[in-house]
Parts: C-alpha cells; sequence; structure tokens
C-alpha cells in the first residue's frame, strides 16, 4: 500500500462536483476513504490540451492547497480525474473540452442542447460515442498512479432519466438502451468510464 490510514487509504479529492464525488465514494467503497476537496484550492483553470494534463492541473492544485495547510493531511494524496465526451459524429468532439462545449461556464443543460443540435438530423447508427477518464492519484513527495476507463455508447435523440449530472440523460452505453441518467449510481459504475478508470487504479493500488 501507498499511503495507508488505519490500514485505509484516505485520499483528498480533487473535484468541485458532488456527484462525482459521490460515485468516486461508491466505487471505492471501504477499500479508500475520500475526503472533501479543500476549500483553499480555489478555482482550477483548466488548460490543458489533454485529459491527462487537466488531471495533473487539478491534482497538483489540491497538493498546493494541502501542504499550505493542514499537518495532518499533508501527506495524503490528490485523487483528481478529467473526462471527455468523444462523438464520432464530431470528429472526437466536444472531448477534453466537454465542460466548455457550450460556452466557458456552461451548465450541463446548455452543454446537452448544444450536443443534440450539433447531432440533429443524425441517424442513430451514427451518434456512436465514448467517454474516457483519466484519474490520477498524486502524493506530495511526487509518487502518482494514474489509470484510464473508457465506456462506448452512442448519444440518444432526447434527454432521459433523472439521475447522475453533465451528459448522462444523452449517453446510452452499449449494450443496452437505458441512459446513464436512468441506471441507479451501482449500476452506473459497473459500466462507465469512471467506475473503470477507478477499478484499474485498485489493481494497482493493490
Ligand atoms: P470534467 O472531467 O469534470 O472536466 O468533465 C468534463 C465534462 O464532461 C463536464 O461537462 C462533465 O459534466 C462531463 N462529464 C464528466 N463525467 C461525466 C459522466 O460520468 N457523465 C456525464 N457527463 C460527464
Amino acid at each position: 500500500m501507498v499511503c495507508a490510514s488505519s490500514e485505509r487509504l484516505v485520499f483528498y479529492s480533487a473535484t468541485a462536483n458532488p456527484a462525482k464525488l459521490a460515485e468516486m465514494r461508491a466505487a471505492l467503497g471501504h477499500r479508500a476513504e475520500i475526503l472533501k476537496r479543500p476549500e483553499a484550492t480555489g478555482e482550477v483553470e483548466e488548460t490543458g490540451e489533454t485529459l491527462e494534463a487537466n488531471a495533473r492541473i487539478k491534482a497538483e492544485a489540491v497538493q498546493r492547497a494541502v501542504q499550505g495547510g493542514d499537518a495532518a493531511g499533508r501527506g495524503l494524496a490528490a485523487l483528481a480525474d478529467d473526462s471527455g465526451l468523444e462523438v464520432d459524429a464530431l470528429g472526437g468532439a466536444p472531448g477534453v473540452r466537454s465542460a466548455r462545449f457550450a460556452g466557458e461556464h456552461a451548465d450541463d443543460a446548455a452543454n446537452v442542447g448544444r450536443l443534440l443540435a450539433a447531432l440533429e438530423g443524425v441517424p442513430a447508427p451514427e451518434r456512436s460515442a465514448r467517454f474516457r477518464c483519466v484519474i490520477l492519484a498524486l502524493w506530495p513527495d511526487g509518487r502518482e498512479l494514474m489509470a484510464q476507463g473508457v465506456v462506448e455508447g452512442r448519444i440518444g435523440a432526447l434527454p432521459r432519466g433523472e439521475g447522475g449530472f453533465g451528459y448522462d440523460p444523452v449517453f446510452i452505453p452499449t449494450p443496452g438502451n437505458r441512459t446513464f441518467a436512468e441506471m441507479t449510481l451501482t449500476e452506473k459504475g459497473l459500466l462507465s468510464h469512471r467506475g473503470r478508470a477507478l477499478a484499474d487504479l485498485v489493481l494497482m493500488l493493490e
């Protein structure tokens, strides 16, 4: 084990998204504790050109905040995730720009609206897409582990479901017909890019 507290891994989360944090906690279960993102982290600009670069920017911002704060937490790793949706009919867009697809501070509804508008008239067989996730665990001494996960699927014609966040109401993982937003946290975690990246991370940690 790389960094344990009472035999249990403890991380600082780099995400400010409570839905993402809930997914990460559910996926890691009893194997690790994920503390909330330190307040001192502040706004982090995701200026990287790749998911890996943005995960690193977020993890480093958290480590800077942790090193400037509570001594008890200084040895812990920061756990950062960056995800992107690649739509084949859009040449792989929005990809690393998924959060800003409808503009700099676009919300989920605006991003989904822009995606559906961009795919207007595109028939179901040509709406293939995938989510990619990169997870970086970064320790203060520079040690790190990077894990990745991918889930193939397609973009539905209309939003469906109340769960999840982001593009979940329009992403239908393969195989099946339900969007991520129509699944429970556990169901999504078993299939999703984030769930797969976390499973990969757990294997590395063990
Ligand atoms: P980030 O990884 O938080 O930067 O997310 C990039 C964009 O993808 C944001 O618009 C998120 O809402 C969206 N996104 C990330 N993960 C998921 C997911 O699991 N389901 C749906 N949308 C997601």
